[in-house]
């Protein structure tokens, strides 16, 4: 790009007719002479007439080769910002494409560069707004912020340092997106040379005493590598790739290296005709010098997201120095230079290129950036995702499929994964980069192959991983599932904890949690729905104890009226009447020669079929049946009254009796539960559970269980001896 020379109208006209037809040129030529007589008597302040700054932005446009409308919009950027002219007056004496770019142009011109950040954010919205109607604007912006920073020296310093570091934030970094590296090289060494002069000029002078030693052994590797193609018919062009100031001061503050560390890296640029060639140009370097591990990349095969194509490598060159080397196409070449500029390019008679379109498409960054500014809550937030997602530098990983993902630097699998999807992100459960399983906060680097595992199971994300993801969509994505999950989370929590308190409360929480109980615990607080009233526990809002007192409001009320029952029916049997073998049968117990006897089984002991019992005959309540050894009727004054009894049938499987239980333990968390759950693998009844313990973190259970025989209680025993954890299994005697 030619910046020195102040181009006349006439020389942007020859250079046009290098690929306008008359119509176009004379179209241009109209713009011209449009915006020269809407400036007359307007002057810089360079002093120059003022017209002189959009011949050189449409020179710029004309250097781009882009289409007329382009041109003819860089002759009239001006002209309705700085003249009476209308965008009505433009659109009639020109057309409606036009004066859609004019308007384009002078709309970006009055969003003012302002200090607080989210105004900022709100300027970068505004244009991006812009790009997506017609990223020809942006075009025409670009040159014409080209040209006010190759003048920049008649401004105030102020205004040069405020202008330069704009160009810094915002127009480098679009021309960078954008790929029109030609541009964005000249808007960071420009702006360097007057935000940090001494630095400038003091990389400027280094360079220049290195220079010669520079090109005589760069000529030396060009000397090799042509002779070497002559050999198999290849003609290729060659320059010493020129380093530039900006990314030589960059990388020296950045990576706080000497300027003689980076700047003594060579680089070479290779191009050739084809592809075919770049590959075979590609081998031959690597024939001639060793190539450094790890530093070639192809970006043919895989092209980067501003459409980006060369092929990279770096060798050991002559006199072992480190050499780089990039390989690309004419084409490619052109892309790389002028970026989407070059797609944009005007070919003779083709108003649309068809292949523009497809082009455009490949800019997923670009509509991506649109998606995420109606994302983003506000200007703010939208400005970090500018910052990180667009304006830092990008690794390219690659799916195990082969497609590219353009991440920030710094990224990790996790941010691929949301990248993918966002259900793919939620349910990661790790990652596999080249095939070996990684950490999710591995960094990943250029050229990973990167596969992520999920699983359905997983629990989702964690906290930490805002912490790992550097992309703000996956921290978007992660938040916005923890909203959602924190109420999921406090549903399963406070069921678990009114379960918990039913399960000490001596209940079976299954059969608490009928609809109806549910349904009356949430009449008496007033929750709409279930969710809402387990979420309320979960969170504390409720106490898990209220809940359970509401839930099991209803059941306590039956057990009452049951018990008034038996009570009832307890006295009529002790009144001597209906006495007969029935009672006999029912509990089981068979007394000799006594056939009209009431026979009950004591409560204090609770015997079992396969029991050692014994008969005690009660003051006219007929006769209570204990344990041999119940401690109850050890006593002299009850030895007159035993009787031999016997059991009907030991291992009786038909009728069932209450044994309580009293289990001692560490009291760990999950040890009533396991005690319940071992007892119900038995398909055995519970009729009552209740736990507690001591400060001394001794648990103990009661439990009162239906048994068949002492057969049974004895499989249960065992069973709950082996829970670790459990001390003693006893049964209780009142
Ligand atoms: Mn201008």
């Amino acid at each position: 790009m030619a910046k020195d020379k102040i181009l006349a109208p006439e020389d942007i006209f020859v250079q046009a007719e290098k690929y306008l037809n008359d119509e176009d040129i004379k179209f241009i030529q109209d713009a011209y002479k449009y915006a020269e007589k809407a400036h007359e008597g307007q002057f810089r302040k360079s002093g120059e007439p003022y017209i002189i700054h959009p011949v050189q932005v449409a020179g710029i446009l004309v250097s781009l080769k882009l289409d007329p409308e382009t041109i003819a919009g860089g002759f009239l950027h001006d002209v309705v910002e700085d003249t009476d002219v209308t965008i009505t007056d433009i659109k009639e004496a020109f057309n409606e494409e036009v004066a859609m770019l004019v308007d384009g142009v002078t709309k970006l011109g009055k969003i003012k560069y302002m200090s607080k950040e989210e105004q900022q954010a709100e300027n970068h919205r505004k244009m991006f707004i812009a790009m997506a109607k017609d990223i020809r604007v942006i075009l025409i912006k670009l040159a014409d912020r080209l040209h006010n920073m190759r003048t920049l020296k008649h401004l105030p310093m102020e205004k040069q340092r405020r202008i330069s570091n704009e160009t810094l934030e915002i127009f480098a970094p679009l021309a960078h997106r954008l790929g029109i590296s030609a541009i964005k090289w000249e808007l960071e060494d420009t702006a360097l040379r007057y935000l940090n002069p001494q630095q400038y000029y003091r990389i400027v002078h280094l360079m220049k005493q290195k220079r010669d030693e520079r090109e005589h052994y760069i000529d030396e590797v060009m000397q090799e590598v042509k002779k070497q193609l002559d050999d198999v018919n290849i003609y290729a062009e060659f320059s010493g790739r020129p380093k530039h100031l900006y990314s030589i001061y960059r990388k020296m503050m950045l990576q706080k290296k000497q300027f003689n560390e980076i700047y003594d890296l060579l680089a070479v640029r290779i191009i050739v005709s084809s592809i075919k060639d770049c590959y075979a140009v590609l081998g031959i370097i690597h024939t001639c010098w060793k190539p450094m591990p790890g530093r070639f990349k192809d970006y043919i095969a895989m092209p980067k997201a501003n459409l980006y194509q060369s092929l990279h490598t770096t060798v050991i060159g002559p006199k072992g120095a480190p050499l780089e080397v990039q390989i690309r196409t004419k084409e490619m070449h052109e892309i790389a230079e002028y970026g989407i500029a070059a797609h944009w390019a005007y070919k003779e008679g083709k108003k649309i290129n068809p292949e523009k379109q497809t082009n455009e498409d490949k800019l997923a960054w670009f509509r991506e950036i649109i998606e995420w500014q109606n994302d983003a809550n506000d200007a703010e937030e939208f400005m970090e995702s500018l910052k990180v997602d667009l304006f830092s530098d990008m690794v390219y990983v690659f799916t195990p499929k082969g497609d590219v993902i353009e991440l920030p630097r710094g990224s990790v699998p996790l941010d691929f994964a949301y990248k993918i999807h966002t259900e793919v992100g939620n349910h990661t459960i790790g990652a596999k980069i080249n095939g070996k399983m990684e950490p999710l906060d591995y960094e990943l680097k250029n050229g990973d192959i990167v596969e992520v595992m999920t699983s359905k199971h997983s629990y989702g994300p964690s906290q930490d991983w805002l912490k790992m993801c550097q992309t703000s969509q996956a921290k978007n994505k992660i938040k916005q599932f923890f909203k959602k999950q924190l109420r999921d989370e406090n549903v399963v929590k406070g069921r678990e904890m009114v379960e918990e308190e039913l399960r000490l409360a001596g209940y079976i929480p299954k059969d608490v949690l009928t609809e109806a109980n549910i349904q009356l615990a949430m009449d008496k607080f007033s929750f709409a729905l279930e969710e809402d009233m387990f979420a309320a526990v979960g969170y504390h809002g409720i106490t898990a104890a209220q809940i359970v007192t509401r839930l099991t409001e209803k059941i306590r009320e039956e057990q009452e009226k049951n018990e008034k029952i038996e009570r009832t029916i307890e006295k009529v049997n002790a009144s001597g009447e209906q006495i007969s073998r029935k009672s006999k049968r029912d509990s089981g117990v068979f007394v000799q020669g006594l056939d009209n006897m009431l026979i009950r089984l004591s409560k204090c002991c609770n015997p079992v079929p396969g029991d050692q019992i014994v008969g005690y005959i009660t003051k006219g309540r007929g006769v209570s049946v204990h344990r041999q050894d119940c401690p109850n009727i050890q006593t002299d004054e009850a030895k007159d009254r035993i009787l031999h009894v016997e059991w009907e049938n030991e291992e009786s499987e038909t009728k069932q009796y209450h044994v309580d239980l009293e289990i001692s333990g560490y009291d760990r968390r999950g040890l009533l539960n396991e005690v319940l759950q071992v007892i119900n693998e038995t398909k055995t009844n519970i009729i009552a559970v209740n736990g507690k313990s001591d400060r001394n973190k001794l648990a103990i259970i009661h439990v009162t269980i239906l048994i068949h025989n002492t057969g049974h209680l004895r499989r249960i025993v065992d069973r709950l001896k082996n829970i670790p954890d459990v001390y003693t299994v006893e049964r209780t005697i009142q």
